[in-house]
């Protein structure tokens, strides 16, 4: 790849840094909620805000070179000065950062399931950065810790219990009613039962309900899980899922 070098002069002294001809910069989020600016294969953080200018410090030679190792203008957008690194730029290392942040972003935009988004993103990144993006589970964790900040509060009580919006819809491109059945607040045996059209649909066509209830797997609050599943091919589905929160026979009138 073609290279050029940029020599500038900063108090006396001449810093110099490399560029290759693609170079940009590039700014992402951080973890720490600041930003990283991300350059020509080295990565570097947000260390110092000035009046006109912005420092960053190189992450990966933190404890290796000076600590002012870049200087941007204000809106990240103009280099203003770099210092040499005493080390290799690590492309990878860099490539899986972006990956990351785009998948945060993903994951909070989107509703698309993680395994898939941690497919997608693991079939985009280059072979030598592919190992170091992490376990599938892993990063289904942070996509699922990246959501719940999107998730309403947990209720205190039955009271203040309400499902609806987007959380009473089925996820998918047109979003369908799910909750088609909640008894409300002023009951002591609260019901919600969720199923969507298409399962309606296969209800209504199976020869047999198997109809099963655990209380290992209810939600927080909840007696009762409750799933009545049909036969397809040759395993079975499950279509409706009820929560109770007394068991099933306290709740057979409803
Ligand atoms: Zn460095």
């Amino acid at each position: 790849m073609r290279s050029f070098r940029i020599s500038i002069s900063d108090k006396n002294k001449h810093v110099n840094i490399q560029l290759t001809s693609a170079a940009t910069m590039e700014v992402i989020p951080s973890n720490k909620g600041g930003q990283k600016m991300l350059l020509d294969g080295y990565m570097y953080t947000n260390k110092s805000t000035r009046k006109n200018h912005i420092w960053w410090s190189c992450v990966q030679g933190r404890s290796l070179h000076y600590k002012r190792s870049l200087k941007t203008s204000l809106a990240m957008d103009t280099l203003v000065s770099g210092a040499s690194h005493n080390h290799d730029p690590d492309r990878a290392s860099v490539c899986v950062t972006k990956a990351k942040a785009n998948l945060k972003s993903l994951a909070a935009q989107t509703r698309e399931k993680p395994g898939h988004l941690f497919a997608q993103t693991l079939a985009d990144l280059p072979n030598d950065a592919k190992l170091r993006l992490g376990k599938q589970d892993t990063v289904k964790k942070m996509i699922r810790r990246t959501r719940g900040g999107r998730h309403p509060p947990v209720p205190d009580s039955f009271d203040d219990l309400t499902i609806d919006g987007e959380w009473a819809q089925t996820i998918q491109d047109e979003p369908e009613t799910f909750v088609i059945y909640d008894n409300g607040p002023d009951t002591n045996a609260r019901i919600i039962v969720f199923v969507s059209a298409p399962a309606i649909r296969l209800l209504a066509s199976a020869n047999t309900w198997f109809v099963d209830g655990t209380f290992a797997m209810a939600p927080r609050g909840f007696m009762q899980l409750y799933v009545i599943s049909v036969s397809l091919g040759n395993t079975a589905v499950s279509t409706v899922y009820a929560v109770l929160c007394r068991p099933t026979w306290n709740c057979s009138r409803q």
